[in-house]
């Protein structure tokens, strides 16, 4: 299977080229040539599988023989050992119909971990096969730090330098970083926010030449196409479990960067009968403005109580947009110039066909305290901030009672005391017991200035031979 740009400005690449690369050259983010297409009665078939087989079955035609069955096969076993569930991915009623999969018994407590396990062992394979070795580089501002760390931590062939805004990340997701000690993770406090750390990033992919000869940086964010497939394979997993494919089904996901929905619309164009997909919004609302009433216009970051969804722009709504716009790279391109510029308007068709899937719901610091305390009170199961949000959309959008709709549980609600408390919970919710420990366990991380030649410096000098 080969990969090509949604701009539509570079030869088609290999599997393995898309995973190491990130960003196309051309600005386009990276999408199969092909989807893989499966039947019902293939799908049907896969209902006895285990989580690891099923990734198997979906995972395989992307990479396109480029890794042979035995070797992948390997690889997603080791990703997905280390979660604490016998069922990977379990689903949890809420209500009549209403169901949420839980995505959180990853090792960092986030749905992350199901595409980071996964990609930490996947480019360490490919870097042994080439005889290769890379930096990676990434910001965050909690999240996708500590599942990308945790995902290299026993990755052999990579160092990586995870930049954080220094005291700006929560206690938790700080030490679920700083905690992890191996020689090739290096955790970096930048004097500054998390634009700052961003804007680092971005600087130093641009001009690379402060790294030595035989070193190149790599991308584990969330447009990395690697990443992306990993989140088809829980769509798959859910339908299953609650009759699909023979019956369909809905989702509701807490939207960030449109990286999880995204892989939920896949699931629907690769053969999986599905009545809504959800995008659920907190106050920074764009998506949902730009599918409710076409108003794709940036307005200014707001922080909130589920911060791993306070986003300007969605950097995966390109993939999706390329779609509505029959793959035209070139109307991509027009597109994404006026997105920057802070105004982009969907043309009528694009609009009605996203709409046919789609739909989306706001859901602001009040509304989803006021879920996460209802829902406690009425059945004593405790969710994070995402989740709720995801929740309070699934109960609005819902316009079919009688086809399940799945909420997808994003976070444990420990990773995110503030809200959890805000809700009326007396305590600090509770982690999990392989992580009881965190608050007595080492940290390790460097406080840096907010100067380009400084972290570049001190980067080039920390990689591990
Ligand atoms: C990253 C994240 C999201 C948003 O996911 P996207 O793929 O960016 O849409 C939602 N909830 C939690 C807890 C996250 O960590």
């Amino acid at each position: 299977m080969k990969y090509i740009s949604t701009r539509g400005g570079v030869e088609p690449k290999s599997f393995e080229d898309v995973v190491l690369t990130g960003l196309a050259e051309d600005g386009g983010l990276f999408v199969p040539e092909q989807l893989p297409k499966f039947s019902i009665e293939e799908i049907a078939s896969w209902s006895v599988l285990s989580y690891e087989e099923l990734a198997l079955k979906i995972i395989t035609p992307f990479v396109g023989g480029s890794i042979p069955e035995q070797d992948l096969r390997q690889l997603i076993e080791k990703s997905y050992a280390g979660f604490r569930h016998e069922a990977v991915a379990p689903l949890i009623q809420a209500g009549h119909n209403q169901w949420i999969l839980e995505l959180f018994q990853g090792p960092t407590l986030a749905f992350k971990d199901f595409a980071l396990q996964f990609l930490g062992n996947l480019l360490d394979y490919i870097l042994a096969k080439r005889d290769q070795k890379v930096v990676i580089m990434g910001a965050t501002s909690g999240d996708t730090g500590s599942a990308a760390i945790e995902g290299c931590r026993h990755c052999k062939n990579l160092d990586i330098f995870i930049l954080h805004p220094y005291e700006r990340v929560s206690e938790v997701q700080r030490r679920q970083m700083t905690t992890v000690l191996a020689d090739n993770i290096h955790n970096l406090a930048l004097h500054g926010d998390f634009d700052d750390c961003q804007n680092m990033v971005k600087a130093s992919f641009a001009d690379q030449s402060f790294l030595p000869e035989d070193r190149q940086l790599a991308a584990v964010n969330s447009i990395n196409w690697a990443r992306i497939m990993a989140q088809i394979v829980y769509y798959f997993w859910a339908s299953l479990a609650l009759g699909g494919p023979h019956k369909k089904v809905s989702f509701s996901v807490p939207t960030g960067n449109f990286g999880d929905i995204f892989a939920g619309y896949l699931a629907s164009q690769m053969g999986l009968p599905i009545e809504q997909l959800v995008i659920a919004t907190n106050q920074n609302d764009i998506l949902h403005r730009c599918i409710s009433e076409n108003d794709h216009s940036t307005q200014p970051l707001q922080q909130s109580l589920a911060p791993s969804m306070d986003i300007m722009i969605s950097s995966n709504f390109e993939r999706l947009l390329f779609d509505l716009y029959d793959r035209d790279g070139e109307q991509i391109a027009k597109l994404m110039a006026d997105a920057k510029n802070g105004h982009m308007k969907l043309s009528d068709t694009a609009l009605a066909k996203a709409r046919k899937l789609f739909s989306s719901y706001r859901c602001g610091d009040q509304g989803m305290v006021d879920v996460i305390r209802s829902t406690f009170d009425d059945s004593g199961y405790l969710l994070d901030p995402h989740t709720a949000i995801g929740l309070a959309a699934a109960r609005a959008c819902s316009n079919n009672k009688s086809t399940p709709m799945i909420t997808l549980a994003t976070a444990h609600p420990a990773k995110f005391p503030d809200a959890v408390k805000e809700a009326g919970y007396p305590e600090d919710p509770a982690l999990p017991p392989h992580m009881a420990d965190l608050f007595e366990r080492e940290e390790q991380y460097t406080v840096l200035d907010n100067d380009s030649q400084v972290v570049q410096q001190f980067i080039a000098e920390h990689i591990t031979s």
